[in-house]
């Protein structure tokens, strides 16, 4: 997969991708990263990205034009068009079963909008989703992008150590992963459950899916009401 992230703090976005398990995918050729600094296509007399808003109001908007242009060259450069994610508070809140739906996705690119957000023109002509990362309001979009894009990237072959690490996980399979205990066996008089002690694999496997459910019961009920 290859992601390329319009923004105007490319070394936010590139610090946090080059760090870690995302960082190591990135330099054995998992994943490619690329972060483009929208200013960079502002071709107008004053290189303006945003603008004040049509009809009124404080805030200022991002601009279509140096958008569209960054996307074009991105297209241009890839010889392939992306599908393009718009981060945005009024998008589809994320889940991880449409993560896994996009990690299928060869070339994505995720617009960071700021200010007021971004011309809906833009959003109408270019736009093939918008994505929330939660019903609040961030003051820009590079920390959704970011957790966007760690959290497609680590569905990606290749980029974990092993798919299990993600197929057992939470939200894998709509229920929450079962507690997990790690050295010493006892801490501060506190005995990790027998079972994961006895080497029966089976018997490990029952009280998982046990756990499971009743870690979701507890604490996400919801997720059990969904069809
Ligand atoms: N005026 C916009 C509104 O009311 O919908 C909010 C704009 S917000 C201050 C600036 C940018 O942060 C947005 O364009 C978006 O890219 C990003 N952003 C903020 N909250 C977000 C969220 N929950 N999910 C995804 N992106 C978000």
């Amino acid at each position: 997969m290859r992601i390329d992230i319009i923004t105007l703090f490319p070394e936010m976005c590139e610090a946090v991708m080059s760090e870690s398990i995302i960082g190591r995918a990135r330099k054995k050729g998992a994943i490619e990263v690329e972060c483009h600094q929208l200013r960079d296509y502002a071709f107008d007399k004053h290189k303006r990205v945003d603008d004040t808003t049509y009809g009124g109001g404080m805030g200022m908007l991002m601009k279509a034009e140096p958008i569209a242009l960054c996307f074009e060259a991105i297209c241009e450069k890839l010889g392939t068009r992306p599908h393009f994610i718009y981060m945005s508070p009024k998008g589809r809140t994320l889940t991880q079963s449409r993560l896994r739906e996009l990690s299928q996705i060869e070339n994505i690119c995720i617009l960071c909008g700021h200010y007021e957000g971004v011309d809906q023109r833009l959003i109408d002509e270019f736009i093939d989703e918008e994505i929330s990362i939660g019903d609040y309001v961030l003051t820009g979009g590079e920390l959704p992008a970011l957790v966007f894009a760690d959290s497609v990237s680590r569905l990606v072959p290749g980029v974990l150590s092993d798919d299990i690490c993600f197929s057992e996980e939470s939200h894998f399979d709509g229920l929450l992963e079962y507690p997990q205990y790690t050295k010493p066996a006892v801490w501060r008089g506190i005995e990790v459950p027998e079972v994961l002690l006895s080497g029966h694999h089976e018997n490990i496997e029952k009280w998982r899916r046990e756990q499971s459910l009743e870690e979701t019961r507890k604490k996400r009920p919801d997720l059990l009401e969904k069809p």
